[in-house]
């Protein structure tokens, strides 16, 4: 029953699919479809198309969507216990990347059921390398809460956060979205938009914040597409700040060290500047 597991053991397989073009599906992902015992994904037509194209005949397809993945994925478990190598992918990209299959890979782990990756396409990687932002240290918020306090708080964090900040967008929101990272954010950030990915109409438009508003109201959002929000400029903290910070923490009867340490994280603050203050102060 376990085809391809080494040991005859179970495991969970996720297998990265393409996120428009078909030549993405790479010959690992190919092997692994083909030898797993059951495939989950989230459509079985959809799936079924690529599955075809790739010449694989699936031993036995099964639904596993946003709204049955928690009972699934108990079932499925037991059946990984007995065995079974079950490939999980979704309808485009990384399975568990804002798509099912971070419950599944949960209650794997919890039952000491292998886990396995082909890795692939990700839109959020995808989009990230051509952005042409930082790319040394970004954060993912996937898509943002639809409304009410969620989204404005979501929104007031990202607003401070110093990292590139990548977003997915459904195309008929894209508008709304602009416009709220233009209240939370303010319009002089840079912001790549990438739409399409690997797909005919590809197209990375690349601007500010308010040009981007500008830029979707006058096209037709259609596709799909991410957001790369470049980061906030670290706040500037003044000397005097972080003098009274160091003699804060001085006067709570901490170490030199591990002062400098606090303030240094505490502001973000390079700590050769903080040690410099410190040296100053002792002096
Ligand atoms: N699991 C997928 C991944 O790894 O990228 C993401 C699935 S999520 C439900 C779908 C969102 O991913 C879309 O709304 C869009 O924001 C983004 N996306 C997927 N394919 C894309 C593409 N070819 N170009 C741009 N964005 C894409």
């Amino acid at each position: 029953m376990a085809a391809g597991g080494e040991q005859g053991g179970g495991a969970l397989v996720l297998v990265a699919t393409p996120i428009g073009n078909l030549g993405d599906l790479s010959p690992r992902a190919v092997e692994a479809l083909r030898s797993a015992d059951v495939i989950a994904c989230e459509d079985t037509r959809h799936s079924g198309k690529l599955l075809h194209h790739a010449g694989i005949a699936p031993r036995r397809l099964v639904a596993v969507h946003a709204h049955n993945e928690a009972e699934q994925a108990e079932r499925l478990v037991e059946e990984m216990r007995a065995g079974v190598r079950l490939a999980v992918i979704t309808d485009a990209g990384t399975p568990g990347i804002s798509d099912p299959g971070e419950r599944l890979v949960a209650a794997a782990v919890a039952a000491g059921v292998a886990v396995e990756t082909v890795p692939g396409p990700s839109a959020v990687i995808a989009a990230l390398v051509v952005s042409g932002l930082p790319t040394g240290r970004f954060c993912f918020e996937g898509f943002l809460p639809r409304k009410g306090r969620e989204r404005t708080d979501r929104l007031a964090v990202l607003a401070g956060e110093t990292r590139t900040t990548v977003l997915y967008e459904a195309p008929h929101r894209i508008g709304v979205t602009l416009h709220d990272l233009l209240d939370a954010c303010g319009g002089e950030r840079r912001i790549v938009i990438a739409r399409e990915l690997t797909k005919r109409f590809e197209e990375v438009w690349r601007g500010t914040v308010t040009e981007a508003g500008e830029w979707a109201s006058a096209v037709a959002a259609r596709g799909e597409f991410v957001l790369v929000l470049e980061g906030a400029a670290p706040a500037r903290v003044t000397a005097a700040e972080v003098d009274e910070a160091l003699r804060r923490h001085l006067a709570a009867g901490e170490s030199t060290r591990d002062a400098v340490a606090a303030v240094a994280a505490g502001l973000s603050v390079p700590k050769r500047q903080v040690y410099a203050a410190a040296l100053r102060l002792e002096r």
